[in-house]
């Protein structure tokens, strides 16, 4: 039976924007716009769009390191949004998250050892030395030797750096792993490495994922269903295999066309996408894709389309898909 780990609802944060000589209040960048979702147990829910979209906002969200201006985060249906900060430090170890770039992420002043005894020391772990069997142990299973848990993160190469953030991620043995861009910083030939170390621990410790990227091609194989995002708002989601065969949206189409395709023989139209990704300060009316979108109709321009299920557990925010005649 499918559970339900996080549920996500109406989730906004709006960064104020002021001006004038008294900084007044004049208006918002709407960085995430009312977006709400759910992620089952043990299944990887890919987030993707282009940067500035909120994906990344909304990740740190879920992690309660940027908080929401409004909206639910139910983690095991408890609203971690009420949680004060003692009970929010006990939570993140159900919750933990890996960062784009290792290297910006690892103390460069910390051995591994230090690096990941860390959470331990945070969550209780008093013995030095059950922690340094539990740092060894960890440091095997994601493919680094023990023998390096006395050296420093630039002793690594990128991949093994990465290996040392997902590493610390799994220290407090959490249910949720967010992963922020956590292949984009790398080699293509090391990126596939680390994607099916994350597929094999997710079996072997019953993770459930968030992975945040910008390019549909990464998240492909990973995930079971995908969210895309434009300006602040979801404007696609359902499972992964519908969204790669048949995308609705416009946006999602035209994200989906800049994916290279291994087989030559096999060729798809090239939907370049054109114009600049608008401000989050100033979105366009109606829809927020309408200044790029070949679709464009009137209505595009005055009314924004909400997130509707066009098909059984495919929902896309789009005006060609509309189900209310009169609008
Ligand atoms: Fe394009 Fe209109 Fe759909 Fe927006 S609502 S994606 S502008 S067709």
């Amino acid at each position: 039976m499918t559970e339900v780990l996080l549920e996500v609802n109406h989730l906004k944060k709006y960064f104020p924007i002021t001006g004038g000589l008294f900084g007044k209040h004049v208006g918002d960048v709407k960085a995430v716009d009312n977006v709400s979702f759910h992620v089952n147990k043990g299944e990887t829910l890919g987030l993707v769009g282009e940067s500035g979209c909120g994906k990344s906002t909304t990740g740190r969200m879920l992690m309660r390191l940027i908080e929401p201006t409004e909206g639910e985060i139910l983690f095991e249906g408890k609203d971690i949004t009420r949680l004060n900060e003692r009970e929010m430090r006990k939570m993140r170890k159900e919750m933990q998250m890996v960062f784009q770039d290792p290297f910006a992420s690892l103390n460069p002043r910390h051995t591994v050892e230090k690096i990941l005894e860390e959470p331990l020391i945070v969550h209780g772990v008093s013995d030095k030395e059950e922690r340094r069997r539990l740092v060894k142990e960890m440091m095997e299973v994601v493919g680094l030797s023990s023998y390096h848990i006395k050296r420093y993160p630039h002793q690594f190469s990128g991949g093994q750096r990465q290996r040392i953030g997902i590493a610390r991620a799994l220290m407090t043995k959490p249910k949720l792993i967010i992963a922020d861009e956590p292949v984009s910083a790398l080699d293509v030939s090391i990126q596939s490495q680390v994607l099916n170390l994350l597929e094999d621990l997710q079996k072997d410790f019953q993770l459930t994922y968030i992975f945040i990227a910008h390019d549909l091609g990464v998240v492909k194989h990973i995930s079971d269903r995908v969210g895309v995002m434009y300006l602040g708002r979801l404007v696609e989601i359902t499972e992964a295999e519908k969204l790669y065969d048949k995308p609705l949206h416009p946006y999602t189409k035209a994200l989906l066309s800049a994916v290279p395709i291994p087989d030559p023989d096999l060729k798809h139209e090239r939907e370049i996408l054109t114009g600049d990704l608008p401000s989050p300060a100033n979105p366009p009316l109606g829809c927020a894709f309408h200044t790029r979108c070949k679709e464009c109709m009137e209505i595009c321009k005055i009314q924004r389309p909400e997130l509707q299920e066009i098909e059984p557990g495919h929902y896309a925010a789009c005006h060609l898909y509309r189900k209310d005649e009169s609008l």
